[in-house]
């Protein structure tokens, strides 16, 4: 081999080094620009998973929580005498149908008219032990408020006092209710129940209207008055996921 052919062999080869370096270079180049969005889509997805909560969801799993059941029927109608937990198995159940047919993964904790433990306190126990078990990201507990006064009348949305998570998810699905009722907006609550002592997700009691309220029982037992309060908390929650996402907690 001549020295211009050595020289030229060479010069390939320093090329083809130079060219195999380039490449590693930009693979690592491209692997911790990679890496670096994903840290920054991690900080930025942990900033806003932060305004809204402690813990970040530990599944898809909507719960959705038929108050009362079985030996406790809850409110009744004031006209009627219609149970509580009838009316609330027939929304829940609604909202299980809307909630499945937008793609989300929906648990029970009650299917049927019984309750889900012999005693009050296994009752609430056994629904706790459901949202636990199945890793909720969300609990939805669907009730049927009663008060004194016959004239106070229309859904309230409560959060476990102190949650942002909670407020926020209970803000969205009081807006969307009020839109999907033709009612005017109203706040949501902050609360200390047991059912939305439930560290690990955002969750949100709704009463969907009062059964003291003559016009009100009547919507409530409305089957096409149950389809929009379905839509309405269906809405509500897909707002908040929304809004999850795009960090605008506003
Ligand atoms: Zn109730």
């Amino acid at each position: 081999m001549c020295e211009g052919g050595r020289f030229f062999t060479e010069k390939k080869q320093i090329i083809r080094k130079l060219a195999d370096g380039a490449l590693a270079a930009a693979v690592l180049f491209g692997a911790l620009a990679l890496a670096w969005q994903g840290v920054r889509g991690t900080r930025k997805a942990a900033s806003v998973l932060s305004v809204f909560e402690e813990h970040e969801p530990a599944s898809s799993v909507i719960v959705i929580d038929a108050g009362h059941g079985g030996f406790d029927g809850g409110a009744s109608g004031s006209r009627t005498g219609v149970r509580e937990a009838e009316l609330n198995l027939a929304v829940a159940r609604l909202l299980e149908r809307e909630l499945v047919s937008r793609g989300y993964s929906v648990v029970m904790t009650r299917t049927d008219d019984d309750a889900v433990g012999e005693t009050k306190g296994a009752d609430m126990e056994n629904r706790k032990l459901i949202m636990r078990d199945e890793r909720a990201c969300v609990v939805i507990s669907i009730h049927m408020n009663k008060f004194t006064d016959p004239t106070v009348s229309g859904p309230m949305v409560f959060y476990m006092k102190g949650s942002e998570r909670g407020k926020a998810l209970a803000d969205c699905i009081m807006y969307s209710l009020c839109e999907a009722l033709g009612r005017p907006q109203r706040c949501s609550n902050p609360e200390d129940l047991f059912v939305l002592r439930v560290p690990e997700a955002p969750s949100v009691l709704v009463e969907c209207g009062f059964l003291s309220n003559p016009e009100d029982e009547a919507l409530l037992t409305d089957p096409e008055h149950q389809k929009k309060l379905a839509a309405g908390v269906a809405d509500g929650l897909a707002d908040y996921f929304a809004r999850l996402n795009t960090g605008d907690n506003d």
